[in-house]
């Protein structure tokens, strides 16, 4: 089990940054890339969901018309009067009464002549147009097209060259399988056969390869390949001009003779001028064929009825006759284009040209939703990156930081370390020469206690700015403030420096106001400031040894800065300026800043050659601004630097 102690043991290392960075940077690029490229085929994964759906509601209308071909075929084939006998004719003219499918009743003798209707006696118009278009046929002398399914035509090729292995596998297992009754119906040859063109019929119209294969077979062949009334494949070519795919019947010519040879009756599709009619016709006894042309109005009506579902709200579905016009449609969708439905099948050999399609109640709906669909994507992806983009730049910044601090933190304690050392050294040096007696000379006596009494100072000064420090660090400060000269207490510190500066060889300048600073501020603390500043102006100067200490009362002067800003109204009551200026090495601009930040220091040969904590500063800024003033470090022309602290003036003192 991990501990916290574990856990506390884990240090978050740059390079162990880096690699959990990227951890999370890698697999977010690929998911966001896999995602993105899911987006764009959203409009196409969409279309084809809805597409199988709408096939199967297209292709469930579709047999169920197949369904009802039958029933009318066997309705007719009941209700059709029996042509034996004296009454037949006044028969087949009931005939017509009673069923709203029956159009023109016919009557063929076995020598194939129109017995009805009569061309002797009065024709109607309807009778007229019948004989028009169908005595030559009906009398044997004109074969007609009759339709097939192409895929029952070539049904042996598609069989014994597109099975698949799965097939072949299913066609093996099925007859162990089965009962054995339903075994007994398999041997059956006729439902074998059926059950065959089945199969054909499936896989010509799933496998594209299959179906283009049939095609050329059948154009090689001599075959009329027709082409459908409508494209739905046009549909996400919305624009251009519909392209008809090409019609699964192929039509056969065929007498009346050869139809009627293998069954008792039947449906027969012909084209006239008036689109498409059908024929129902049946053998009679004494070789007579009865029959009739369908009443096509009532036709229609029987079949659009079985549109169970017209409209929901995401799609119409609907039957379209020969010419491509639905046999029912919504209302206020007159101006729909029926030519590019979404899917659409066509239903029966029986039915040629006719179509089950559905269309999309709004095409726009599929777009939109795709649009709707990436848009929410990008959008994740793109909050993803800019999350991980942040986070990983905070953990880095973070991690970056801390290692900084670190390393400063390292370099203080070696620093305190060292400043402690040197002056301790110094006093236990003089103080053993002094124990022992070792200097007779009353004078360099006085130096040595002189020299341990500054070093104590140095010592004590230092060990009250790491105090301060770690009390600023906690906020556990406090001020004793009182009103207070800021100018005299400048040439208080200055003069009590003077002699050992001068020593040291710096010249030393003092430029006072003629009247008083009047300052709100903790006296030790701002002697603090001070002789942090001077510190370093001592520290931090090489050859060119001058140090200035200039105050002044200034008015209209922002609290940052040297000049006022435009639009920045200054404190009213103005600043005591106290600046410390000398001829070091200077503060380069891209350190100004930071020189204020606890811990910093210059990091060159120059500083490196002081010790130090880079504590100082830190604090006297802080010590500025906890009296409602500022501490900064301004470039000064010709080289050196000039600290700036601003005190806000107190009335008088
Ligand atoms: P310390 O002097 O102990 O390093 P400070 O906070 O007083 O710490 O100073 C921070 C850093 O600022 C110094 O290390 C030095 O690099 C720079 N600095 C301060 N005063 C001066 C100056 N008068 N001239 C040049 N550099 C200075």
């Amino acid at each position: 089990m991990i501990t916290a102690k574990d856990m506390g043991r884990f240090r978050l290392t740059p390079r162990l940054g880096i690699i959990f960075v990227l951890a999370v940077v890698i697999p977010s690029l690929v998911l966001a890339g896999l995602a993105l490229s899911s987006a764009a085929r959203e409009e196409a994964y969409l279309e084809k969901r809805l597409e199988g759906t709408l096939l199967a509601e297209v292709s469930a209308l579709a047999s169920r018309i197949g369904v009802a071909l039958e029933e009318v075929r066997a309705e007719l084939d009941k209700s059709a009067p029996s042509s034996a006998g004296t009454g037949a004719l006044s028969a087949l003219r009931s005939w017509r009464t009673r069923s709203d499918l029956v159009g023109v009743p016919f009557l063929l003798s076995p020598a194939q002549e129109i017995l009805w209707p009569d061309r002797g006696g009065e024709l109607g118009a309807q009778e007229r147009s019948f004989l028009k278009w169908n005595e030559e046929f009906l009398t044997g002398r004109l074969p007609v097209p009759v339709y097939q399914n192409i895929a029952a035509v070539y049904k042996d090729e598609i069989l014994a060259g597109g099975a698949g292995p799965e097939k072949k596998a299913e066609q093996e297992v099925q007859p162990e399988q089965a009962a054995p009754a339903a075994q007994e119906v398999l041997a059956d040859s006729a439902v074998r056969a059926k059950q065959e063109v089945q199969e054909a019929i499936n896989r010509f119209e799933q496998q594209e390869e299959v179906r283009k294969k049939v095609f050329a077979r059948a154009e090689e062949q001599g075959q009329e390949l027709a082409r459908r009334t409508v494209s739905p494949s046009a549909k996400s070519q919305a624009l251009s001009e519909p392209r008809p795919e090409a019609s699964m019947f192929i039509s056969k010519s065929l007498t009346l003779e050869d139809i009627t040879r293998e069954a008792s009756s039947g449906l027969i599709p012909r084209f006239t001028a008036d689109g498409l009619s059908l024929l129902f016709w049946k053998k009679e006894g004494g070789g007579r064929v009865a029959g009739c042309a369908l009443d096509m109005g009532g036709f229609q009506k029987r079949m659009a009825g079985l549109i169970l579902d017209l409209y929901s709200p995401s799609r119409i579905l609907t039957l379209l006759d020969e010419r491509g016009r639905p046999l029912a449609s919504p209302p206020g969708q007159e101006s729909r284009d029926w030519r590019r439905p979404f899917v659409a099948r066509e239903i029966h050999e029986t039915l040629p040209r006719w179509e089950a399609a559905a269309y999309l109640t709004d095409p726009g709906l599929i777009p939109s939703q795709a649009r709707f669909r990436s848009g929410v994507l990008w959008a994740l992806v793109s909050i993803l990156f800019v999350s991980i983009a942040a986070g990983g730049t905070l953990v880095l910044a973070t991690l970056h930081g801390e290692m900084t601090l670190a390393r400063q933190k390292t370099s203080f304690v070696a620093g305190v370390s060292h400043e402690l050392k040197t002056p301790l050294t110094s006093i236990r040096m003089f103080a053993e020469m002094l124990k022992e007696g070792r200097q007779p000379d009353r004078k360099k006596r006085a130096q040595y206690l002189e020299l341990m009494l500054s070093e104590t100072e140095r010592l004590s000064r230092l060990i009250g700015n790491v105090l301060d420090f770690s009390r600023l660090e906690q906020g556990q400060r406090s001020y004793r403030k009182r009103r207070l000269d800021a100018a005299a207490l400048c040439s208080t510190l200055v003069e009590g420096q003077r002699l050992r500066l001068e020593q040291k060889g710096f010249a030393l300048s003092l430029r006072l106001p003629q009247a008083a600073l009047a300052v709100e501020a903790d006296e030790e603390a701002l002697k603090q400031v001070l002789l942090n500043l001077l510190s370093n102006a001592e520290n931090y100067s090489l050859a060119a040894r001058s140090i200035e200490v200039e105050a002044e009362a200034v008015r209209g002067l922002p609290l940052q800065g040297g000049l006022p800003l435009q639009g920045e109204t200054p404190p009213s009551g103005g600043f005591a300026l106290i600046r410390v200026l000398d001829r070091g090495i200077g503060v380069p601009a891209e350190h100004r800043q930071k020189i204020f930040k606890e811990f910093y220091r210059v990091d060159d040969s120059l500083t490196s050659r002081v010790k130090g904590t880079g504590l100082g500063l830190s604090i006297a800024r802080r010590i500025a601004e906890d009296h409602g003033g500022s501490l900064e470090c301004l470039p000064r022309e010709g080289g050196g630097s000039c600290f700036q602290l601003k005190l806000p003036l107190a009335g008088t003192v």
